[in-house]
């Protein structure tokens, strides 16, 4: 179970121009990145329109929608309703929170908002862009600069060797504690798989072929679009670190490996196919 997979539930996030926000609609606000909410043991929720003034409706922009639960961004300061606090998003990622759709909607949110907060101004000209009437994009009126939002390619990959039925884990410097992936971002000018090649080679000093798609997910939080491959190893399996950027990279057999707590990444996933099946689960 990936943070996108909600299904039954969906998340619509088509544009729709000129909403008229309706009471029970969840509103998101964001305060230097903080996130308001309200959460009790394992449910998390968000304030409606109903708890704010008639001024601040006047400031709700359309973000998306969950089958018919529809979400609101507050762009503007306004003292939050009682009972709601502003609290990291990592909050929502460190606990099991239900609904489930609320917690990839708060994720998808905050892609939604950095945008609107990183496109105030034209980048060719400088004037206050404007929001786009007919689709979710920011205008420049005096140029007429477009932009839309942004998405980050980045691959997630898993390295198996065949022969001896391992699998390369590693642990990041900074940032996420837990067990992971090989990962990196996509260059401009580069195709994903020369992606998961360069990042191997750059981050644990193997070759690699045999590279085969798995699944992909949406990360807002780092407005990226997680692409994860397996691959196998060719030649010298000896890793080497790069510990700029790792502070561990091992070949780990299928029942050492250490899964996350928690169950949203792709990451994650990966790992868990390859411990539940080993290197014949990464070629089904
Ligand atoms: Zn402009």
């Amino acid at each position: 179970m990936m943070i996108q997979d909600i299904a039954p539930r969906k998340l619509y996030n088509h544009f729709v121009p000129d909403y008229t926000p309706k009471e029970g609609d969840h509103v998101f606000s964001f305060k230097d990145g903080d996130l308001l909410m309200s959460f009790t043991e394992d449910k998390v929720c968000f304030p409606t329109v109903a708890d704010y003034p008639s001024d601040a409706v006047k400031e709700l922009v359309y973000l998306f929608s969950v089958d018919e639960e529809v979400f609101l961004l507050l762009r503007k300061e306004v003292a939050p309703p009682e009972g709601f606090s502003y609290q990291k998003l990592k909050v929502l990622r460190d606990k099991y929170f239900l609904p489930k759709e609320y917690v990839f909607a708060a994720f998808t949110a905050y892609q939604l908002n950095d945008w609107y907060s990183v496109t105030r101004f034209c980048g060719k000209c400088g004037s206050p862009n404007e929001d786009d009437k007919l689709e979710r994009a920011r205008t420049c009126p005096h140029c007429g600069n477009k932009i839309y939002p942004r998405i980050n390619p980045a691959v997630i990959i898993g390295v198996t060797d065949k022969s001896t039925n391992k699998i390369v884990l590693t642990k990041y410097r900074t940032g996420f504690g837990h067990n992971a992936l090989v990962a990196g971002f996509t260059e401009i000018g580069e195709t994903l798989e020369e992606t998961v090649a360069r990042e191997v080679m750059e981050e644990v000093g193997l070759t690699v072929t045999n590279i085969r798609y798995y699944k992909s997910q949406p990360w807002g939080i780092a407005s990226d679009i997680l692409a994860g491959f397996f691959c196998d190893v060719t030649g010298d399996s000896q890793i080497k670190m790069d510990e700029s950027e790792l502070k561990y990279a091992e070949w780990v057999s299928p029942e050492d490996i250490v899964l996350q707590p928690l169950e949203y990444s792709m990451t994650n996933e990966m790992m868990k196919l390859f411990k539940d099946k080993g290197y014949k689960g990464t070629v089904e």
